[in-house]
């Protein structure tokens, strides 16, 4: 082993190369790695972070109008800066990318800057100097993909949308998937008039199909204008800056900026692969075995960029779970399974396990418990907004399959769910559960008739 400069190389400091580099060099491991963007990954960068308070910035449209209800006046309108919420934005960011050096410093980790790319099974390059290593950690993440449509070079991605120089009056988000989503609701409570284009008839594809409906609904009422059924098939720069988009449908759009979301590839390019023999699926994903291990047995690749669950927690998951495996013996295989997601649009989705689509493919005989109802805050407000609670239950075992939810902080409460549901908890233990009055969790626990 002492013919190697490292124990472990890892390329990207982002959620899954930070941790797995952390826990190793804890470990006593020697450790590097590589980063040539930003410390933290997309998470912290372009991600999570900035995404969800950005939300937060968003919601606030909506409070101070509930406000009055409550007794509130407001001496002025309230006015809306993007400067400021961008840069206190930054200014937090730049705070957790230096919390990030200071983990891996302090782990005992060493921070390469540069682009890294694959020499051999143990060497590494970065800014022209070779690292040698017993094992390599390729996690490099993904990045997004925008289709070849002309005019392309005039829309935005998640990259660029959390630094606009200019905050636009007019955006047409594209897609359809979590980012899509988050991001029209982000607009929209921000004062943009919003426009979302989706190719298919009804967006968040693979989501229990109430849920999907629920918020079709929910996001239509706030004011999102949804374009279902067609697609944006070239894009035009008029002559005062403004972008034109055609439609499939024949319709046209202009708009100050156009946000594409249409999915992420992994992050692989120049990276060697192909010249130390680290074999990729179709879609460009690292291959690995249910160790993480590639088709070169010292090296190793995990989080997006082996296009599995494109999740910061199961990126997390994934890091620790090789270090165990690498460095303490460990063979267990990480559990995929039932693993909680939120989408952050407003109001929040929060979701658990399967949906009632999957439980029937998979040929459960199931019982579903629906609740929609007005949560208690709006009684006063006027909000239309609604609550949306699913529960999908094996009527053989009475096993709770799968939990759904779109209402006020529906990630946080599908959060202490899941523990119920990975525990593998019955229909007739989440009856036993005694509520927590007044909130709007306590109806997971007072589903009393299936709804069919
Ligand atoms: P990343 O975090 O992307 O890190 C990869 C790192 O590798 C990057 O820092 C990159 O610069 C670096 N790198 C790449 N190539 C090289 C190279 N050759 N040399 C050196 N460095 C290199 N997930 C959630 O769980 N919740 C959310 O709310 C959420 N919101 C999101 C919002 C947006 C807009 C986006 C885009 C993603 C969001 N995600 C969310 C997904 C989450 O960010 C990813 O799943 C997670 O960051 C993946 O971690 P990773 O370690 O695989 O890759
Ligand atoms: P998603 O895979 O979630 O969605 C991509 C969307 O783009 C789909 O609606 C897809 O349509 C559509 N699409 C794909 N290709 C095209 C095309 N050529 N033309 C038009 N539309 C197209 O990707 P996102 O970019 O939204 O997000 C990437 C990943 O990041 C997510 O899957 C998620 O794992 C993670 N993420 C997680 C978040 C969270 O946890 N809250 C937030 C943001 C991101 P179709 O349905 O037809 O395939």
């Amino acid at each position: 082993m002492a013919q190697y400069d490292y124990d472990l190389f890892v390329i990207g400091a982002g959620s899954g190369g930070v941790r797995a580099a952390r826990m190793a060099a804890t470990l006593g491991k020697r450790v590097a790695v590589a980063e040539d963007r930003y410390l933290g990954g997309t998470c912290v960068n372009v991600g999570c972070v900035p995404k969800k308070l950005f939300v937060y910035g968003a919601h606030y449209a909506e409070d101070f109008h509930d406000a009055a209800a409550y007794g509130w006046q407001l001496e002025q309108a309230p006015t809306f800066n993007w400067a400021k919420l961008r840069d206190n934005k930054n200014k937090e960011i730049e705070r957790l990318n230096g919390v990030y050096s200071g983990l891996l410093e302090n782990a005992g980790a060493q921070l390469v800057n540069g682009t890294a790319r694959l020499i051999d099974g143990h060497t590494v390059e970065v800014n022209g100097r070779h690292y040698q290593a017993e094992n390599i950690l390729i996690a490099t993440g993904g990045w997004p993909f925008v289709p070849e449509i002309p005019g392309a070079e005039h829309v935005i991605t998640s990259n660029e949308v959390f630094s606009l120089e200019q905050f636009p009056e007019k955006v047409i988000v594209v897609g359809g998937g979590y980012i899509a989503v988050e991001f029209a609701g982000i607009f929209n409570g921000l004062g943009v008039e919003t426009d979302l284009i989706y190719r298919r008839d009804l967006f968040l594809r693979g989501f229990d199909k109430d849920i999907r409906e629920f918020v079709r609904d929910e996001v239509s009422k706030k004011g999102v204008k949804l374009n279902f059924n067609t697609d944006i098939e070239r894009v035009e720069k008029l002559e005062d800056g403004r972008l034109q988009a055609h439609l499939s449908n024949g319709a046209t759009m202009v708009a100050d900026t156009i946000l594409y979301a249409t999915g992420r590839q992994p992050k692989t390019a120049d990276l060697g692969l192909d010249q130390v023999g680290v074999a990729t699926d179709k879609a460009g994903a690292v291959i690995v075995n249910e160790h993480f291990q590639t088709s070169v047995p010292s090296i190793y690749a995990l989080g997006d960029v082996v296009g599995r669950i494109q999740l910061t927690p199961v990126a997390l998951a994934e890091g620790m779970a090789l270090v165990k495996y690498l460095y303490q013996g460990d063979k267990k295989v990480l559990d995929y399974s039932v693993i909680p997601t939120a989408v952050f649009c407003q109001p929040n989705i929060g979701t658990v396990g399967l949906s009632e689509e999957e439980a029937r493919i998979r040929g459960f005989d199931i019982d579903i418990y629906r609740s929609s109802f007005r949560p208690l805050k709006h009684t006063l407000t006027g909000s239309g907004e609604r609550c949306l609670m699913k529960m999908i239950v094996d009527k053989e075992t009475d096993r709770v399959l799968g939990v759904h939810m779109v209402g006020a902080e529906a990630g946080e409460i599908m959060q202490g769910i899941a523990v119920a549901i990975k525990a593998g908890a019955t229909k007739a233990i989440f009856d036993q559960t005694i509520g927590i009055h007044p909130t709007s969790a306590e109806e997971f626990v007072t589903l009393r008739e299936p709804a069919t």
